[in-house]
C-alpha cells in the first residue's frame, strides 16, 4: 500500500479481500474498522471518500484487516459491541452480545412491567460483559425497587462487566464471582426474576464451530453433550432463590425450546411459554415459580 490510498480505495480493496477469506459481512467489517482507525462514525466515511490516509493510519488499518482475516471478531478488534442501543466494552474474555439476546431483555421488561411496576431484584446468571442485566437496569433506571446482580464464574469476564457499569453509569447493578449459585445463600439472596443466556452449544457442535466463534471463550459456549447442562442445573437450583410469583427466563439455542420447557415443567414451574426471534426460532423460554 502507498500513501495515496484514499478511504474509497481502501473500502474497495479490503471488503472483497475479507469476503474472500470468509467474512459474511465484509463491507460492514471494513467500514467499522476504517472508522475506528480514523476515529469517526461509520457513516462519516461516506463524506470523506477522497481523504488520503497517512502512513500510520494505513499501517493500523492493514493490521486490523489482517487480524480480521484471521477470524478475530470485529467486536474484539473494535473493543465494543452495541446491544440494546447501548455501547458495551468487550474483549476475548466475554461472549460478543448477539442481537437475538435482545428478545430475552424484552421478555424481562414485560415480566417486570406486568408484575412489579416499581421494579424488583433481578439476577443474571453467566452475565459475561453484563449486557442483559445492564440493559434491564438502563430500561428501569427510574424504578426505586429495581436492583440487579450479575454473576459469572470467571473474574476476567466480571472485570469487563464492571467497566460497563461505570461507562453506562448504572451503579444499581452489582457483580459477584460465582459458579452458578455457589456463592449465593438463599437466606441472603432472593429474586423476583432470574434471567440467563447460558452456554448451550452441544459437544458435537463445539468441534465444528466457525473460526470466528472459536475466538470466544469456550466456557461461555459449551453446554455439555446435549447442550442442556446449564438449563438443568439452573432450573433446579433457581427455586431456592426465586420468590413465589418470580419468573425464570432463558435464552435457548435453535431447536432446544421443547426440551427446556420440559425441564421447567419437571421442576414444577407454571405458565411456561416461549417467544420467537426475528428468524422465527423459539428463542426465549419463560417459567413461573408459582410455589
Ligand atoms: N450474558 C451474556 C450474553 O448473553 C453472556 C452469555 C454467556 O457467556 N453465555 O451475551
Amino acid at each position: 500500500m502507498t500513501s495515496t490510498w484514499t478511504v474509497l480505495n481502501l473500502l474497495n480493496w479490503a471488503a472483497p479481500y475479507l469476503e474472500k477469506y470468509g467474512s459474511t459481512s465484509p463491507r460492514l467489517d471494513t467500514e467499522l474498522l476504517l472508522a475506528k482507525v480514523l476515529d469517526c462514525q461509520r457513516l462519516e466515511l461516506y463524506l470523506r471518500f477522497d481523504k488520503p490516509l497517512d502512513p500510520t493510519e494505513l499501517a493500523d488499518f492493514k493490521e486490523l484487516i489482517l487480524k480480521r482475516r484471521q477470524g478475530i471478531p470485529v467486536a474484539y478488534l473494535l473493543g465494543t459491541k452495541e446491544f440494546w442501543s447501548l455501547e458495551f466494552e468487550v474483549n476475548e474474555e466475554v461472549l460478543v452480545p448477539r442481537p437475538e439476546t435482545e428478545h430475552l431483555v424484552e421478555a424481562g421488561i414485560e415480566f417486570i412491567e406486568n408484575n412489579f411496576p416499581k421494579g424488583c431484584p433481578v439476577l443474571d446468571i453467566g452475565t459475561g460483559c453484563g449486557n442483559i442485566i445492564l440493559a434491564l437496569a438502563h430500561h428501569f433506571s427510574n424504578l426505586t425497587d429495581f436492583s440487579g446482580l450479575g454473576i459469572d464464574c470467571r473474574p476476567p469476564a466480571l472485570a469487563v462487566a464492571r467497566k460497563n457499569t461505570l461507562n453506562l453509569k448504572l451503579e444499581t447493578v452489582k457483580w459477584l464471582t460465582s459458579d452458578l449459585f455457589e456463592a449465593l445463600e438463599p437466606a441472603n439472596h432472593s429474586f423476583d426474576l432470574i434471567v440467563s443466556n447460558p452456554p448451550y452449544i452441544t459437544s458435537q457442535e463445539m468441534v465444528s464451530l466457525p473460526q470466528e466463534v472459536l475466538r470466544e471463550p469456550s466456557a461461555a459456549l459449551d453446554g455439555g453433550p446435549d447442550g442442556l447442562n446449564f438449563y438443568r442445573r439452573i432450573t433446579s437450583a433457581a427455586k431456592n432463590f426465586l420468590n413465589p410469583g418470580g419468573g425464570l427466563i432463558f435464552e435457548v439455542g435453535d431447536g432446544q425450546a421443547d426440551e427446556v420447557k420440559k425441564i421447567l415443567a419437571s421442576h414444577g414451574y407454571s405458565a411456561i411459554s416461549t417467544k420467537y426471534d426475528l428468524a422465527r426460532h423459539e428463542r426465549v423460554v419463560f417459567g413461573l415459580n408459582s410455589a
